[in-house]
């Protein structure tokens, strides 16, 4: 090695026992000295260096250039640095030997030279690299641990990983620093890891695993095993937390202890074995099963544990399923099904036990098979999968056409007749509402010809996926039942002896008619037939009942046949027309009935004839009336045409139902009056012309009214005559008035008495015998009473008048026709009745002296009495000409105002 020769001729320059100091020194630092002159840019350099380079032994002319190299970046900036400057290089440098070296150069800029030393500072860096390497590496190890690693410091997270991050639910770690710690922490895990966190006194110190209780940021907890550390963070004293999440853990041992328990508590036998058959696992059911405990098991061959050829491998081989018949150990028979798959080597069997369902099957078929009830079975593509006996009996059809038929396709009727589409067929039903479905009644036709009514009902057999369920469809045979049934409804609906609809069933269809009429119009016809109690009182009610039926019949078919005709009882009947065409379509329809109804009947050959009081409701689409107020003012109608004098029709309108609400309220007064005597008579003297002396009394009732004072007995007659009253009020006439007469016979008083009768008072089988009794009691011999009876009134009833009249006379009673003139009598009928008296109608009297007409008809009615020998009494005289020309005309006898007032019996005969 050279020295550096000019050394000393350098200012600072070192002596030379300073230079050996120094080489020590520096060899202590295993340090080399260099030196460059700017001048002749010579390197030169202390013994060393070539070991440094590490090319111990090489040549000046290497080291040299190898010195140059490295030190290059020095020179350059000492040319340009000042003066005592110093430089310093620290670089890497690849030694001849393949080693990566660093070497310090350190250099001072003196006047003209540069002064420097190199070392080796190789180890050091390595020794830097390592840690940082290590740093690295744990870095990483802590960022991508799938366990969450956090550092926290004063309750405030200070670090965390990214699966801290991810757990937590957070973006990144960063969301997660400076926040509290006890965010993330289940409230029942707070106090339990503060407290294992209050253990750790010492820096290192561990927890021992734990389990807490996260919560994400969406609120979702989750188990976390938990291990903490006591460690620094920038010099203070800080947690690190390790977690892992257990969740999947959990379950899998959640699933572990549900397989275990699933294998303990099965109904299946589940056991395993190994690849020669050996039993190895053996569970309670498997015990059950065959009867033999676990411990027994153990280590057997699995065939003679349960008595068969139990191959295990052949079983996987068919496909892992199969069926045989093992033994228990007490020998009885089990129906199995095996299925089998392999595992860990060995194999895992399972057994079920379907002896119980195999035996429950046939009990089911024999069950089955022995029901009245049809039962099919329609598979999921809708064929028929199987019938029971019952089912080919009910059906008409043999088992063998039944199946694999389409039940769907037949013919099937709803109660209203129409064919059920495929789509209305019960299982169609079903299937589409997943409901089962309950005694749908349908019409099914049998092959013979005979229809039969089922009660169907159809459920899914499996009704959770009716889309792919069999269904079974169970149905009884309900003919016989509906057929009771529908007579039953149509006997609560019918009149039974005309078959015609009975009052129900007529308001129902009313009430049905109301509902949908819109713009038809209704007619409600209230029929009551006129005389019937007379032929069923005289004739019988065979007769009655007969006439009845074939006065229903005449009017069922006089309607049309969307008409209805109902008889609403005794001799009432109804007939609806919906959608009439008005007024005059309703009258042409009543004429027209009444036409068909007086059409002589003939019953026994006897020639009977009908006429109807008819009472008519027209409503319109605007009418709000129920059925039954349409019926009630039909009737109050129909009431109208009676009294009007029968064998008439009337509209119904509302002043009729407010005169007739006049009227029901009089005639209960009425009926009061009778019983508290409020009725009295007056007596108005009848006057013989030819002697001028009174020789009879008509009795003439009268009614005070405490309301309307006195009211007209043609007002209150007529209404009694519409009920039993008149009989009530003609009895207490006869007794009374005959009582009185009685008494002013005894006084020596000698006239007749005159009793007005009503024609419903010979309708009274009882009157012939009232009269007499009368009589008698009062002591008046028959020849005393004269009976009379209106001219309509007879003719009207002309047949059984004369009847009870005949009676009458038989008594030896006095009869008189009253009200002569008003109708259209003859001769012929009068002269039948045998009658004693002929009463000219005061209107014809009214008229004599003012028309000639009227004095020509009295002329002549006198003469046609005179020739069948009545007696003619004329009424209503009021003044004394009228009196004079009656004289004259040779009339017997007169009454009248001008006579004699209608007065109480006291004042009469005061
Ligand atoms: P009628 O049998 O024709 O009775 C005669 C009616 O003429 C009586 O009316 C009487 O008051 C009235 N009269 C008598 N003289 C005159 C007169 O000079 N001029 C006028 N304008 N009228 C006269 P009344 O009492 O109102 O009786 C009316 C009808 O009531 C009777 O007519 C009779 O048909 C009926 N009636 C009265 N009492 C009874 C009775 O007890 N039983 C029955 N069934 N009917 C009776
Ligand atoms: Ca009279
Ligand atoms: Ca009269």
């Amino acid at each position: 090695m050279e020295a550096n020769a000019n050394r000393s001729d350098r200012p600072g320059r070192v002596s030379v026992d300073q230079e050996q100091v120094v080489d020590l020194a520096l060899s202590a630092e295993r340090a080399v000295v260099w030196s460059l002159d700017f001048a002749t840019d010579r390197l030169t350099w202390r013994p060393g260096l070539d070991r440094l380079l590490g090319i111990e032994g090489a040549g000046e002319a290497e080291v040299r250039s190898r010195l140059a190299e490295l030190v290059e970046p020095l020179v350059i900036a000492a040319r340009t640095a000042s003066l005592w400057q110093d430089l310093e290089l620290e670089q890497p440098y690849e030694s001849p030997d393949g080693r990566t070296l660093w070497l310090r150069f350190r250099a001072r800029n003196f006047d003209g030279h540069l002064l420097g030393i190199a070392n080796n500072v190789t180890d050091r860096h390595e020794d830097r690299r390592e840690l940082a390497d290590l740093a690295d590496r744990y870095r990483l190890l802590i960022e991508l641990s799938p366990d969450a690693i956090a550092v926290h410091q004063d309750g405030l997270v200070t670090y965390a990983n990214p699966a801290a991050a991810r757990f937590a639910g957070a973006g990144s770690p960063a969301e997660l620093l400076g926040r509290p710690v006890t965010d993330f922490v289940a409230v029942e895990s707070v106090s339990d890891m503060a407290e294992r966190l209050r253990q750790l006194t010492e820096p290192g110190a561990t927890t021992q695993p734990a389990e807490a209780f996260f919560v994400r940021s969406d609120g979702t907890r989750f188990p976390m095993e938990v291990v903490s550390v006591r460690t620094t963070w920038a010099g203070r004293p800080a947690y690190q937390v390790i977690m892992r999440d257990v969740s999947a853990q959990r379950a899998a041992e959640a699933a572990l202890r549900y397989q275990a328990a699933l294998v303990e508590h099965v109904s299946d036998a589940i056991i395993a074995t190994d690849a020669e058959g050996l039993v190895t696992s053996w569970n309670p059911a498997a015990e059950d099963i065959y009867g033999l405990p676990s411990a027994k098991a153990l280590g057997c061959p699995v065939s003679e544990l349960v008595g068969a050829a139990l191959d295990p491998a052949a079983v996987v081989a068919g496909g892992g399923v199969g069926q045989q018949t093992h033994r228990a150990a007490d020998g009885s028979a089990l129906v199995m099904r095996v299925s089998a798959a392999e595992m860990n080597g060995g194999y895992v069997l399972v057994c079920a036990d379907e002896t119980a369902r195999r035996r429950a099957e046939q009990q089911y078929r024999t069950v089955v098979a022995s029901l009245d009830e049809g039962v099919l079975v329609i598979g999921p593509s809708g064929r028929l999968l199987s019938a029971n006996p019952a089912a080919e009996r009910i059906l008409g059809l043999p088992e063998a056409d039944l199946l694999g038929s389409s039940p769907r396709e037949w013919p099937v009727y709803d109660e209203r007749g129409n064919r059920l589409s495929p789509d209305e067929f019960p299982s169609a039903v079903v299937r589409r509402g997943g409901k089962a479905l309950q005694g749908r009644v349908l019409r099914v036709p049998r092959p013979g010809g005979r229809d039969v009514w089922l009660s169907v009902s159809c459920r899914a057999m499996t009704p959770d996926d009716c889309e792919f369920s069999s269904f079974v469809v169970s149905f009884a045979d309900i003919t016989e039942r509906r057929a009771i049934g529908e007579r039953l409804a149509h006997e609560a609906t019918h009149d039974p002896l005309t078959g015609l609809a009975n009052r129900t069933l007529v308001l129902d269809k009313l009430g049905a008619m109301l509902r949908t009429r819109e713009h038809a119009p209704t007619a409600v016809l209230f029929i009551d037939l006129d005389k019937f109690k007379v032929i069923n009182d005289s004739l019988g009610h065979s007769v009655g009942d007969r006439v009845l039926r074939i006065a229903g019949e005449r009017l069922r078919r006089t309607v049309r046949s969307t008409d209805v005709v109902g008889r609403l009882g005794g001799d009432e009947f109804v007939v609806i027309a919906n959608g009439i065409d008005g007024e005059a379509a309703t009258r042409a329809l009543t004429e027209h009935l009444r036409d068909s109804l007086t059409q002589p009947i003939w019953v026994d050959s006897r020639r009977l004839h009908v006429d109807a009081s008819i009472g008519i409701v027209l409503a319109g689409p605007e009418d709000r009336r129920t059925a039954e107020e349409l019926l009630r003012d039909a009737d109050v109608a129909m009431y109208q045409a009676k009294t009007r004098g029968r064998s008439r029709y009337e509209f119904f309108d509302v002043g009729l139902r407010r005169r007739m609400q006049r009227r029901l309220r009089l005639e209960q007064d009425l009926r009061d009056a009778v019983r508290h005597g409020r009725l009295w008579t007056a007596y108005q003297p009848v006057v013989d012309l030819s002697t001028d002396r009174v020789v009879a009394v008509e009795a003439l009732l009268r009614w005070n009214h405490p309301i309307h004072g006195p009211v007209s007995p043609t007002e209150f007659i007529p209404l009694a005559e519409e009920s039993d009253l008149i009989n009530l009020l003609g009895a207490h006439m006869l007794g009374e008035t005959t009582r009185e007469l009685g008494i002013q016979r005894d006084r020596g008083t000698e006239v007749d008495l005159k009793v007005n009768l009503s024609t419903r008072q010979l309708d009274d089988p009882a009157l012939v015998t009232a009269v007499e009794h009368a009589l008698a009691t009062a002591g008046l011999p028959p020849s005393a009473l004269c009976l009379e009876i209106t001219e309509s009134a007879l003719m009207r009833d002309f047949v059984l008048a004369s009847e009870t009249l005949t009676a009458l006379r038989e008594l030896g009673v006095r009869l008189a026709i009253d009200d002569f003139g008003t109708g259209y009598s003859s001769l012929a009928q009068l002269q039948r009745l045998t009658l004693d008296t002929l009463k000219i109608d005061r209107s014809f009297v009214n008229r004599l002296g003012r028309s000639r007409d009227a004095e020509a008809i009295v002329t002549s009615i006198i003469a046609m009495a005179h020739a069948v020998e009545l007696t003619v009494v004329a009424e209503g005289v009021e003044n004394a000409e009228q009196l004079e020309l009656l004289r004259g005309l040779g009339c017997d006898q007169a009454q009248g105002y001008y006579l004699g007032r209608p007065r109480p019996a006291h004042e009469l005969w005061a």
